[in-house]
């Protein structure tokens, strides 16, 4: 069963290893097949080198298992509240990457301050509102999911134009239209990060790019005008 989606949701999962984004067994990535409904991510606790196409879970989106052997990810429940609400992602990943993880742990938004994010977002990483006492200890996992879908909503934010959020206190959310895009966009968020904090300590009066700007680089690689890139 979605065999060719379990080899990928595996490698896409080795190269936030690759990237460095991860250390031990944390951090997690998910893809969805949209026509069955069913999603797969990674099993809880098994470390980045030993991990098979095998290994990984497949469940609904209720949550039910599917199939498997081992036990999913303990972030299952929040990445099944983004796959709901957010209807054109594909995959999903969520790592403690230590640069993301900063701006999460000190609860600041990241201002596009150069073309290297606008290239990225069209607009700031935003950072979630921290979760009550009660949200954390009944469904925290699904709490998570529903205070990012609730931001982007409220908001009117396309996931796929800002494809990051940071979980206040805890760490970085990537997605994309499969589960590679949602790797690589850990690992451009997470450059991203490293540049606008050094930037806001050398200049802390330093301003996002004018909207002018970001518009240019956000659209000069997405939408239909975008011409960066080989013709496919
Ligand atoms: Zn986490």
């Amino acid at each position: 069963m979605l065999e060719e989606l379990k080899e990928k949701v595996c490698l896409a999962n080795k190269k936030l290893a690759e990237y460095s984004l991860v250390a031990f067994t944390r951090g997690n990535i998910s893809g969805i097949d949209r026509e069955k409904g069913l999603i797969v991510i990674k099993p809880s606790g098994v470390p980045y080198d030993e991990l098979s196409a095998n290994d990984m879970v497949v469940l609904d989106l209720q949550g039910k298992k599917v199939q498997g052997d081992k036990k999913p990810s303990v972030d299952t429940a929040t990445h099944i509240v983004l796959y709901r609400a957010f209807e054109n992602i594909g995959g999903i990943a969520h790592t403690h990457s230590k640069w993301a993880t900063i701006w999460a742990q000190a609860c600041k938004a990241i201002p596009p301050y150069g073309t290297t994010h606008a290239d990225f977002a069209h607009g700031c990483i935003p950072c979630t509102e921290k979760l009550t006492k009660d949200e954390v200890s009944s469904e925290y996992e699904k709490n998570t999911g529903e205070v990012i879908a609730r931001y982007f909503i409220e908001n009117k934010l396309d996931p796929l134009a800002i494809p990051a959020v940071l979980a206040a206190g805890h760490g970085p959310f990537t997605w994309g239209t499969d589960c590679f895009e949602a790797a690589d966009n850990a690992a451009v968020l997470e450059e991203i990060a490293m540049t606008a904090w050094h930037t806001r300590v050398l200049a802390p009066e330093a301003l996002a790019v004018d909207d002018y700007l970001l518009d240019k680089h956000y659209y000069r690689k997405h939408g239909p005008e975008a011409s960066y890139g080989q013709k496919k």
